[in-house]
């Protein structure tokens, strides 16, 4: 897109407030939209940078914007970050107190907002709409706007009200952002919200910084241990089925010296807040939770992800992995596997009502076929919601990286299983085909006379758990189906294909038994980039001085300076306020607030 005087004044907020130096993929064509008053639709993932694409224009035109938002419990502290780097920003929502929520509206009515964040059941108050017609009104943006569609994940009843506003503000633009949205829901978030004509802009949801590896869970706590000790002093998730596991390994972790705090809803709420708010302050390391945590937490220097048990789908994966690395630096996703997980979420699955309870178990085999995937990792996350990636990511994903060796002879090794599992009537399950072709002396095989077939044992210098993979690899690649009810193996068109040496499939054996190269696997080219030329000890030096100012001015940690700003300054060790300001992610504001401090910081940590 060629440079306008619009984009010149857009990067001169960029520069200005939050010392940036360019746009990111679509900040653009998004931040154009709104300026010309014409209404969008943009579709970036996590990390993306879709706050900027509204609140850069907020600050270049006349009047206030609005942004409705669902996360209460987030509005706050977007509010505070604004705030930091100079820009008048308020909130409204149903925590404040009386007497606050007045100032905000007179300081609204004085036009001394430009940017005001509203829960959709607080804007769509009688009151507060009059107050909007009274004023200059620069434009509306729905964030979160997956929640007005039922078909999204996260369907909200007030967000249909927001309906009417393109009726009661027919001239002001209104802008929708969300991370994920099918096409089935991004119609709907456009039709529901009336948008007229909207620029639809729709980001590629690769996530280039992360790196994604999976590997079977054998001894979960040694394995989490192994990712904890690539992060000394870094922030991480780490997410487990159930609440006991949460307490469990939490504590294993901490008898062990690691810092960490547990997350589940059964915590009492003032624990659960106190434990969540210590991980965002950074004075711990790692929390770990179920899946109840994460709605609404911004924290941008997640390090990595670690599931410890198998997520009930590849949504729900991407939703929860993508906390990592929000700031854009380096981060890892780490899933650790078990079969028994899939079995553990089929029997919570038992208890919902025929339909939802089908699709929830194709979403589940989704996740289950990740695990076995052979091809790209960030490839075959890219290729569920329904996009494409130009090249394969060399090193962002176990994969890619080598740490699995395919099998030399797979079509002979698929022929065997495909011909058991035939003898077998395909009547029987993965663990009990590997038993046959393991030679096992089981009293279910040997019972229904299975040593009997010519299969048996036609694999038995294979490890048992080597045969199960295999057999989901073949799952994974479409050669075998998986009966709902009994999980039982069925030969698809192509394992007939197979059988018949049509087509090859691809088998790989796992990382425990390739003994994986230790150095290999923790290799991240992204890492060694980033933290090029970075003294580390001055960069804790810095993140040391930025907590004590968080704690000071009662702001997150990270509101003060992001990591990649913190890494800039250990990089570069400005001497003056006019170096210091050229710093990515110093602002003016900041500059004036913080500078000081830190350049001191600098000069004596040079001594
Ligand atoms: P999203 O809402 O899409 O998840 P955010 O708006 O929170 O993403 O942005 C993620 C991070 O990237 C924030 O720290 C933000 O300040 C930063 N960011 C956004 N746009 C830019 C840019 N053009 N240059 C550098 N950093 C940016």
């Amino acid at each position: 897109m060629a440079r306008t005087g619009m984009d010149d004044a857009l990067l001169d907020k960029l520069h200005e407030y939050w010392g940036y130096a360019q746009f990111r993929p679509l900040q653009q064509e998004a931040m154009t939209a709104v300026l010309e008053g014409r209404d969008s639709l943009v579709v970036l993932p996590t990390g993306g940078g879709k706050s900027l694409c509204y609140q850069a224009p907020a600050l270049c035109m006349d009047g206030m914007a609005v942004v409705v938002s669902p996360l209460i419990s987030l509005m706050k502290d977007q509010v505070d970050a604004l705030r930091v780097c100079g820009i008048s920003a308020a909130y409204l929502n149903s925590s404040q107190e009386q007497d606050e929520s007045r100032r905000v509206m007179r300081d609204v009515r004085a036009g001394e907002i430009k940017l005001l964040y509203v829960a959709p059941e607080r804007l769509m108050l009688e009151g507060m709409l009059c107050l909007l017609t009274e004023i200059k009104l620069s434009f509306i943006v729905i964030d979160e706007a997956h929640c007005v569609s039922m078909w999204g994940h996260d369907f909200r009843p007030h967000y249909r009200e927001l309906q009417e506003l393109k009726n009661i503000f027919p001239k002001c633009g209104i802008h929708a952002y969300t991370a994920t949205a099918t096409e089935q829901v991004r119609n709907d978030i456009a039709a529901q919200l009336a948008l007229k004509k909207p620029e639809i802009l729709i980001g590629s949801f690769d996530r280039p910084n992360l790196t994604y590896s999976v590997a079977r869970r054998a001894d979960r706590f040694s394995q989490v241990c192994e990712v904890l000790d690539r992060h000394p002093n870094e922030s991480g998730v780490i997410y487990c089925i159930s609440r006991a596991d949460v307490e469990s390994l939490s504590e294993s972790l901490n008898n062990a010296g690691y810092k960490t705090r547990p997350y589940h809803a059964g915590l009492p709420d003032q624990e659960r807040a106190a434990n969540q708010e210590a991980f965002i302050q950074d004075r711990v390391d790692a929390i770990v939770a179920t899946i109840a945590f994460g709605m609404g937490i911004d924290k941008p220097n997640v390090r990595y992800v670690i599931h410890a048990g198998l997520p009930k789908s590849l949504e729900n994966y991407q939703q929860e992995s993508g906390r990592a690395g929000r700031d854009g630096l380096e981060a890892e996703c780490v899933l650790l596997y078990s079969e028994q997980d899939a079995m553990i979420w089929k029997r919570i699955l038992d208890d919902q009502p025929d339909e939802s309870r089908s699709t929830a178990l194709q979403s589940l085999q989704a996740i289950q076929n990740y695990c076995h995937a052979f091809d790209c990792r960030h490839r075959y996350l890219m290729q569920h919601f329904g996009q494409d990636l130009e090249q394969d990511c060399e090193t962002g994903c176990d994969l890619c990286r080598g740490d699995f060796q395919k099998v030399d002879n797979a079509l002979e090794i698929g022929q065997k299983i495909l011909s058991s599992i035939f003898r077998q009537d395909q009547n029987f399950g993965s663990s009990y085909t590997a038993a046959v072709l393991k030679g096992s002396k089981d009293k279910k095989v040997l019972a229904n006379r299975h040593d009997q077939l010519s299969t048996y044992g036609l694999l038995k210098q294979e490890s048992l758990t080597t045969i199960r993979h295999w057999v989901n690899q073949l799952v994974s690649q479409k050669f075998l189906t998986k009966t709902a009810e009994y999980q039982q193996l069925r030969i698809t068109d192509s394992g007939w294909k197979l059988l018949r040496g049509e087509v090859t499939p691809q088998l790989m054996r796992t990382t425990q038994e390739v003994k994986s190269d230790k150095t290999r696997r923790t290799k991240n080219d992204l890492a060694d980039l980033n933290w090029k030329g970075v003294d580390k000890s001055l960069f804790e030096c810095l993140r040391s001085l930025r907590k004590e100012i968080a704690s000071e001015k009662s702001l997150q940690p990270y509101m003060v300076f992001g990591d990649t700003t913190l890494r800039e300054l250990a990089r570069h060790k400005p001497k003056s306020l006019a170096e210091f300001l050229e710093i990515w992610g110093v602002g003016q504001k900041k500059c004036d607030d913080f500078g000081q401090q830190f350049l001191e910081c600098i000069t004596s940590f040079n001594g």
